[in-house]
């Protein structure tokens, strides 16, 4: 038996629905799939403006030229989050002020953000870390009092609710993933979704070069970001079977937390993306566990500010919750490619390799 981490779920459907966006004669780009997956997105989160574009770091960079972030501005970023947010950040021109994790979610510490805050702070940025939703309230309140718009980073969240809204409808501009392992997937792929139909309106524009229809001409800024027909269909198939795939993530997620008496990285809402435990030998359960044909992984193997572009350019600071989840951590999957077996096989596997 093996146990990947993440395997893409593709089947007929999707094929058939990539194929049928090919065959189109003449409009192979913006012929309607897109807007049709855009649609079934806002339905599926309950509201909100969904903008389809090639990646969730191209829905990153353009929820930063939302606001028009460039130089000499600051951008609160976790330093415990997949490099991303950080690179667009630099992307526009400003500077990533990083911000240390909280011990027992693995998210950024609301208590921490404030003290980071200074006269050219432009944003707050926030990631649901492997799909659990942050402690928005506390951030919101900072963000309010301050005048700052909070960007979620959603790329391991879809399908994560808090307070019965959707991430990413909670702050100003969330952005999502659709890599091949994520909860869905159109091979590459991102959404920003927003609240606000103006910023949704301005990342439309800037996701098509920053062109306005008639006459030819740009007024703004703008990249081409487009997704495209086939990724818009696929989409569409991956969202029907997103409920099912949230089940099985949900079931698996459950017994290994039953099963499983380790320290965990966890909370109580969520979408279930992986399962994450803390343990002083995790190099050498890891290693047990690959040559026993047992994926595993790290969220985050090493702190953002201590890449070495980061470090290198900023120099070296400590984040003591984040570098301690960065040694400890050790991620299990429970997507949905895994079956009950898959799952009993895991836990076995694990009670051995501890
Ligand atoms: C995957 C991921 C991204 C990047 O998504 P792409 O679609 O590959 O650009 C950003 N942030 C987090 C937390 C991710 O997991």
């Amino acid at each position: 038996m093996k146990v990947y981490f993440g395997l893409p779920m593709m089947g007929k459907e999707e094929w058939k629905a990539a194929e049928f966006a090919l065959r189109k004669k003449r409009y192979l780009t913006s012929a309607g799939q897109v807007a049709a997956f855009e649609e079934a997105f806002q339905n599926f989160v309950g509201g909100g403006n969904a903008v389809a574009v090639s990646s969730c770091t191209a829905a990153l960079h353009l929820a930063l030229l939302a606001y028009d972030i460039g130089p000499g501005d600051e951008v609160i970023v976790p330093a415990l989050t997949f490099v991303a947010m950080a690179h667009v950040v630099e992307a526009v021109g400003a500077k990533p002020v990083f911000v240390d994790a909280h011990p027992e979610s693995g998210n950024i510490d609301p208590d921490l953000i404030e003290e980071k805050i200074t006269k050219n702070t432009r944003a707050i940025s926030v990631v649901h870390l492997l799909g659990r939703a942050c402690h928005m309230r506390s951030i919101l309140d900072i963000a309010r009092r301050h005048d700052l718009p909070v960007i979620e980073d959603c790329a391991l969240a879809l399908g994560s609710k808090h307070w019965e809204q959707h991430v990413g409808l909670i702050g100003d501009i969330g952005c999502f993933s659709f890599y091949p392992v994520k909860h869905i997937t159109t091979g590459e792929g991102g959404i920003l979704l927003t609240k606000h139909s103006g910023i949704a309106e301005k990342a439309r524009r800037q996701r098509g070069f920053g062109r306005t229809k008639s006459p030819y001409d740009c007024k703004e800024f703008g990249l081409n970001y487009r997704m495209t027909e086939m990724q818009g269909a696929i989409g569409q198939v991956q969202l029907k079977r997103l409920p099912g795939f949230l089940k099985t993530r949900h079931r698996n997620y459950m017994r290994l937390r039953a099963r499983l008496d380790l320290e965990r990285i966890d909370s109580d809402c969520g979408s279930h993306y992986a399962f994450s435990v803390m343990l002083d030998n995790r190099d050498d359960v890891a290693k047990r566990l690959i040559s026993h044909h047992v994926e595993t992984s790290i969220y985050y193997p090493v702190p953002v500010p201590h890449l070495t572009y980061y470090r290198e350019k900023y120099g070296k600071s400590s984040f003591p919750v984040a570098e301690e989840i960065s040694r400890r951590n050790l991620t299990l999957p429970v997507g949905p490619h895994l079956s009950e077996s898959h799952v009993e096989y895991l836990i076995e596997r694990v009670r051995t390799a501890l």
